[in-house]
């Protein structure tokens, strides 16, 4: 099958570069796994006009105006290879087609690797979080533990006083300075040394002394990765950010590679639902833009 544009990852960005392409009558392939970064969430905050909407119904309404457009072929699958041929046509393979075109959008996101605790994971999402932004708000000023990962830690430590009563929790992670010392104290902030065994209740923390802190959200900074091999595979250059590496880009959304545009957390050194959409809007009119020659 021969398309304008492959679009790898069918969430906010990937679906927002598509619309825009779409809208410029190009012949446009989204291929998506569906395992959208913030499925673990019930609600989205943050986004202008879909505040507190659940994320599966912001992307569903978008899906739904997205195949409105006659051109554009949606694929639920995943992309499992991406090559680019000697003619500079790309190709990929799914795990039932292969697609061809002459433009490529990565938009894959990222995965979370989480911090090791017994009950963090099936927390993540509901009362765990690692966006103040997102979920900060709806703990109505609550307790707010902060489980420290590494000395990044300490700018959620700092934050967070602006939504709730907060406890930093070590858990050998890292050791504030007297600098920092003195600043979380100015802040507030409760500082629990006792290593954390696990989580109970709603964010219920226990500590190795068996004491058990209960709080009402647990922020914590874990790690990411690219969701998608593709991006390496086709030899696309990254940077390191704090949480992981992100794709390579220039001022007008193309990775190192000829052809290729990346867009939304994939791209991106801290992402959310409007900023990914805004980076796809902006990435599909610049992959339009560099089909036509001359341009
Ligand atoms: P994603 O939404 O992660 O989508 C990537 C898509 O690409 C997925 O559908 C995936 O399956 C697909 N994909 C990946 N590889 C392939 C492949 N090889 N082939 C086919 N498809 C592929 N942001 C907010 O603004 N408000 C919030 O309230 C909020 N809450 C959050 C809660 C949690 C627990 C988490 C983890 C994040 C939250 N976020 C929130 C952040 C938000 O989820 C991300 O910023 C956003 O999803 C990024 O959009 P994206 O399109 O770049 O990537
Ligand atoms: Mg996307």
């Amino acid at each position: 099958m021969k398309f304008d544009a492959i679009v790898v990852g069918g969430s906010y960005a990937g679906m927002s570069a598509a619309l825009q392409l779409a809208r410029a009558r190009r012949r446009i392939a989204v291929v998506d796994a569906g395992l959208r970064r913030n499925r673990f969430a019930d609600t989205s905050h943050g986004f202008l006009g879909r505040d507190g909407y659940a994320p599966q119904a912001i992307a569903e309404e978008a899906k739904a105006q997205l195949l409105a457009y006659p051109n554009v072929h949606w694929l639920a699958d995943t992309a499992v290879a991406a090559s680019k041929r000697a003619d500079d046509h790309f190709i990929v393979t799914t795990s039932s087609v292969i697609l061809n075109s002459m433009r490529l959008v990565l938009a894959t996101g990222v995965v979370d690797e989480l911090p090791a605790i017994e009950g963090l994971a099936q927390r993540w999402g509901k009362s765990v979080f690692h966006c103040p932004y997102c979920h900060g708000y709806e703990l109505n000023c609550g307790r707010i533990g902060v489980l420290a990962t590494g000395p990044m830690s300490v700018h959620h430590a700092m934050m967070l006083p602006d939504w709730g009563s907060v406890t930093l929790f070590l858990n050998g992670a890292f050791e504030p300075d007297e600098a920092q010392n003195q600043r979380l104290e100015e802040r507030g902030v409760a500082i629990e040394s006792m290593p954390v065994m696990k989580l109970t209740g709603v964010a219920t923390v226990e500590v190795a002394d068996g004491r058990k802190l209960e709080m009402d959200g647990l922020f914590t900074m874990g790690t990411t990765r690219m969701a998608s091999p593709i991006a390496g595979q086709l030899g696309c250059m990254f940077d390191d950010g704090p949480t992981g590496p992100y794709l390579r880009r220039d001022e007008l959304m193309a990775t190192t590679v000829p052809g290729v545009f990346a867009c939304g957390d994939a791209a991106r050194m801290f992402g959310n639902v409007a900023i990914s959409v805004g980076d796809g809007a902006m990435t599909g009119a610049c992959a339009h833009r560099s089909m036509i020659a001359g341009l």
